[in-house]
């Protein structure tokens, strides 16, 4: 592709055009602007719940936008995209029809014949390398083999735009590594005739490894960060110093507040400014144990560390390791600077304190930082009984979240809530409650309690 001109002036196959969608009150992507271009491999990084596979969903076609106008070669979008298709995480294979079956069924609706049906979906087979599987069912296959037949699914459409929805993350590493790289061949060795590849992940190297210009989300509601350019091809693929310092990068944007990016990335395209957010705070939905685990790693690796070495030494991926991040700094136990997670002097006290010591701050620090708990133990603290069905909060929450997200919040805050024996929760009758030792509650809050 030498000489092909940069890819911002080539044409755009599919654009997207201040694309919004909402599901009830909640606002899940909101006013999103992307353009697919012809020779391009576009990555699309952000936290899980953004409405990234949502995006590609409005891509494909399958469901419409709230707002705004998918456009295919300059004319709106009605229904199923016909030049695009689509390889999802889970595989979403037909169980009960044979490998060869799987990839026929994306082709009924094209007109051929059955017998070039089963020409093409054969050559199919073949490129992804299930020669001699096509009589096979799902079940008798790897995941990686799965996810083969997915590919060749797709393909066999002869698609121009391929929208990948995290195809890989399901698969242990070396199938990851090794689908990857094949991926990378089919793309660059024009062995398919695709114009245009769009891929969501949550893999920051894999993105930097493949993509000509990578897209950065928020949440809340989902939008574009920011836009970078990726790596020149000739050192994408290497793991050396360049992909270190753009992993690094991202690392950076991810944690980062809106109005810090900028400065961060002089070359970048800073897309949107940050939202009005939810007007409520998200608990990212992390295990207390995890959490302790990072600090207390933290702590031992001198309470500073790199991010992207971070997650290298706890062998986590960004999707894992930022969510810790967000609840060690809502907590107050750890900040981020240029790149580094350092633990403040709370944090560094929680790393080295026992399971007491570890509740009471982190008791003292969710209820001083954390809405949801504050709220909960607000409510406890007037009830009568000090007891409280979860349904009301779990309504007031859908006004900022979709139900499923709200049904998360809550989980996570029952966790949480639990760990710091602020409140309890009974499982058969949805209910909060305050969990005081007999003979002990006369009159003294949980909030009380808290600084005690
Ligand atoms: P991502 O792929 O970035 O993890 P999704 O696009 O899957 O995010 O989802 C974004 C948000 O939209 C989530 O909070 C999810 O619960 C919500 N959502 C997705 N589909 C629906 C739906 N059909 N109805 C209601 N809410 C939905
Ligand atoms: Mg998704």
């Amino acid at each position: 592709m030498g000489t092909t001109p940069p890819s911002t002036l080539r044409p755009a196959l599919l654009v997207a055009d201040r694309i919004s969608k909402t599901y009830g009150n909640v606002r899940i992507l909101d006013d999103v602007s992307l353009d697919l271009r012809e020779g391009e491999f576009v990555a699309l990084l952000g936290p899980s719940g953004s409405g990234k596979s949502t995006l590609l969903r409005i891509l494909a076609g399958l469901i419409p936008p709230s707002a705004g106008e998918v456009r295919l070669a300059g004319q709106p979008l009605r229904g199923v995209n016909p030049r695009a298709a689509m390889v999802f995480q889970n595989f979403a294979l037909y169980p009960w029809l044979t490998v060869q079956e799987n990839v026929e069924l994306g082709l009924l609706g094209s007109g051929l014949g059955p017998i070039e049906r089963r020409r093409r979906a054969l050559a199919m087979i073949d490129l992804v390398g299930l020669d001699g599987f096509e009589d096979a069912y799902p079940k008798e296959l790897s995941g990686g083999m799965r996810q083969r037949v997915g590919f060749a699914r797709a393909l066999a459409v002869s698609p121009e735009i391929l929208l990948l929805d995290e195809p890989f993350s399901a698969l242990d590493v070396l199938t990851a590594d090794n689908l990857r790289n094949e991926l990378r061949q089919l793309w660059t060795e024009q062995r398919v005739p695709l114009r245009s590849v769009l891929m969501v992940t949550h893999n920051i190297a894999e993105a930097v490894s493949l993509a000509d210009r990578l897209l950065v989300f928020g949440a809340n509601p989902g939008r574009i960060r920011v836009e970078l350019p990726g790596l020149p091809p000739s050192v994408r693929a290497r793991a050396d110093g360049f992909q270190h310092a753009l992993v690094d990068t991202i690392y950076r944007v991810m944690t980062s507040p809106h109005e810090e990016v900028a400065a961060l990335l002089p070359t970048a395209r800073i897309i949107q400014p940050a939202g009005p957010g939810p007007g409520y705070q998200m608990l990212p939905h992390v295990s207390i144990g995890d959490l302790t685990g990072l600090l207390e790693r933290l702590q031992r690796l001198g309470s500073r560390e790199d991010l992207s070495d971070l997650a290298a030494d706890l062998q986590l991926e960004a999707d894992e390791l930022l969510p810790l991040v967000d609840a060690a700094v809502i907590l107050g136990l750890a900040v981020v600077e240029q790149g580094d997670l350092i633990l403040t002097a709370l944090g560094r006290q929680f790393a080295e304190a026992t399971v007491d010591g570890k509740k009471a701050i982190f008791r003292r620090q969710s209820l001083a930082h954390v809405t949801l708990i504050g709220e909960i133990v607000r409510r406890l603290d007037r009830a009568p009984g000090h007891r409280c069905g979860a349904e009301a909060l779990q309504r007031e929450l859908e006004q900022f979240f979709s139900p499923e997200e709200a049904a998360r919040q809550l989980d996570t805050a029952v966790d949480w809530g639990r760990f710091s024996e602020l409140f309890a929760f009974d499982d058969d009758t949805g209910e909060f409650f305050l969990e005081f030792p007999e003979g002990t509650s006369g009159g003294e809050t949980s909030q009380q309690r808290a600084i005690g």
